[in-house]
């Protein structure tokens, strides 16, 4: 773990603040690398969080992902580049009877999540980018066919690490 910038979502949505963290792979969690996807954990994320108020009061923060990451293609084994550009808008709450009704009216958000006082960065922008990437990366077409005479990759081993 990063010493994890931690911040009050309701100060942020509140004061509209915007702040860019850059993340190394390596630096996160060692379950973001643990599930064999990621083929270089030099590899950088950079994480911009914009905060606010909606129409109906209601408070968001959008995360905005972006890297040029380097993965396993899970074909053939080799390194494929994959552009990462992903954005999530998430509206918090304080209890879940309020993010329950909200959920029918909501139109302009991915998530509703319901949050306390403090939020860690760092683990925010790790579980983001586990959802934001293909389940399976692979070449649209791999440079040349492969026999898999030693499996060296367990294919389910992909499934790790999307859950906790
Ligand atoms: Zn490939």
């Amino acid at each position: 773990m990063l010493n994890a910038n931690c911040i009050d979502p309701w100060t942020f949505s509140q004061d509209k603040q915007t702040a860019v963290w850059q993340f190394v792979l390596n630096d996160l969690d060692p379950r973001v690398m643990e599930d064999g996807i990621f083929a270089n954990s030099q590899n950088i994320v950079q994480a911009a969080f914009l905060g606010g108020i909606n129409a109906l009061g209601q408070h968001f923060i959008d995360v905005h992902l972006t890297a040029t990451l380097q993965l396993v293609c899970q074909r053939c084994l080799k390194t494929m580049n994959f552009a990462l550009d992903n954005t999530v808008k998430t509206l918090i709450f304080t209890d879940e009877t309020q993010a329950n009704q909200a959920d029918c009216t909501v139109e302009d958000a991915d998530v509703l999540v319901v949050v306390g006082n403090s939020i860690c960065v760092a683990e925010w922008v790790e579980d983001q980018l586990l959802t934001a990437l293909p389940f399976s990366p692979m070449h649209a077409q791999c440079d040349t066919a492969v026999v898999l005479d030693n499996q060296t990759v367990n294919p389910f081993s992909v499934l790790k690490g999307l859950h906790k």
